[in-house]
């Protein structure tokens, strides 16, 4: 069946281990975020069974689909969640992300009306502008839910790089730190959790000397394509094609290189222009906008991206002999891995190389 999407256990067990490792090294707990997989129930199984104990996702639906397929993991729910969730979120989830006080007191008599203890962590804004209590406001944050019954305070965290693109810098997780430091000592809180960020933290993970009271992150792109997000760089000893998308050729023509009768917008409102290169071998790929982030993808055949629409993706396929029912794989970016992972019209597919031939680096071949 195509489109599908291939995903390789064998190399996201391999690099979560690795980053498991990185982080216990340091002293840092890691929570694995299955957001960008779509919660999917066979990953999520490869990561436990890699040693990962803490799963995150954004939506809760999500963490209520692992817990019932019986997946064993703490379930982080890393989204902030509305005000209209808090029902669902006491209980499916065991650990949220806060940072907004009315939410707070609708989880706390929504936790007592379950009989239940619901853990919190307070999310701090460290300059990246996306969710989280200004710092200076933390403290008296944190008093207002010591008030409250049946909720837990179990840790404070910051994310980077996802809305203004702020570097976790040393410094930033020194000023982290030292808040964490100052509400353990002030409300004699044990936080379970300082979490520092995401993938964007790989560089500050290996470089830093000095964790201060940091002892946790949270990864998702570096374990699924072995990136960090600062540069997109490729974190050496992971493998970054853990993913590989298999769409099929549905036709194959020459024909001009430049549309041609009177022009106006496209479906998606767009006037695209494109380069005389007279007549061209192009071939049509049957995936397209409503399935599948297409400028994050690369075409691991001699093929050229020339455009999209919903259903269709346009190739030059001159320096080819490629024909229709061919394949084409595509190595995939975190946007376009998001993307096929929540469609369902893409099939998800589960290989497993063997050591022998998924050594890294990988190479990538048609
Ligand atoms: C998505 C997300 C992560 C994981 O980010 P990656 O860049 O995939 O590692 C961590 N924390 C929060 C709050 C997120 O929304």
């Amino acid at each position: 069946m195509t489109p599908r999407v291939e995903i390789d256990l064998r190399k996201i067990r391999h690099n979560a281990a690795t980053l498991k490792k990185w982080c216990e090294e340091k002293g840092i707990q890691m929570t694995a975020v299955v957001k960008g997989v779509g919660g999917d129930v066979q990953i999520a199984r490869a990561l436990v069974d890699s040693g990962i104990t803490s799963l995150a996702d954004t939506k809760v639906e999500r963490i209520a689909k692992l817990k019932s397929a019986q997946i064993p993991a703490t379930y982080m729910l890393i989204r902030t969640p509305a005000l209209s969730e808090v029902s669902q979120v006491v209980q499916h989830v065991d650990v949220s992300a806060q940072s907004e006080i009315d939410v707070v007191r609708a989880i706390s008599a929504e936790a007592v009306k379950q009989n239940k203890t619901h853990a919190i962590i307070v999310m701090v804004e460290m300059g990246d502008l996306r969710e989280g209590v200004m710092p200076k406001d933390v403290p008296a944050f944190i008093e207002q839910i010591l008030q409250l019954p049946n909720i837990q305070v179990v840790g404070i965290g910051a994310n980077f790089a996802c809305f203004g693109g702020i570097i976790p810098t040393e410094q930033k997780m020194r000023e982290l730190s030292s808040l964490a430091k100052y509400i353990q000592k002030e409300y004699s809180l044990l936080l379970r959790y300082v979490s520092g960020g995401n993938s964007a933290n790989y560089y500050w993970l290996k470089q830093t000397k000095d964790v201060g009271a940091i002892n946790h992150l949270r990864f998702g792109e570096a374990i699924f394509l072995g990136r960090e997000t600062i540069r997109g760089a490729a974190i050496p000893n992971l493998y970054q094609d853990a993913f590989c998308l298999v769409a099929e050729v549905i036709e194959v023509k020459t024909k001009p290189s430049v549309p041609y009768g009177v022009q106006s917008r496209n479906a998606f409102g767009e006037t695209p222009t494109f380069q005389e290169r007279g007549m061209m071998k192009r071939a049509i790929v049957g995936i397209g906008r409503q399935d599948v982030h297409v400028n994050g993808l690369t075409p691991l055949a001699p093929v050229e991206i020339i455009g999209s629409s919903s259903d269709h993706i346009i190739v030059d396929a001159t320096h080819t002999d490629i024909q229709v029912g061919d394949h084409i794989r595509f190595a995939v970016d975190y946007g376009a891995m998001i993307s096929l992972m929540t469609s369902p019209y893409v099939q998800k597919t589960y290989v497993q190389t063997d050591e022998k031939n998924g050594r890294f680096p990988t190479k990538t071949s048609a």
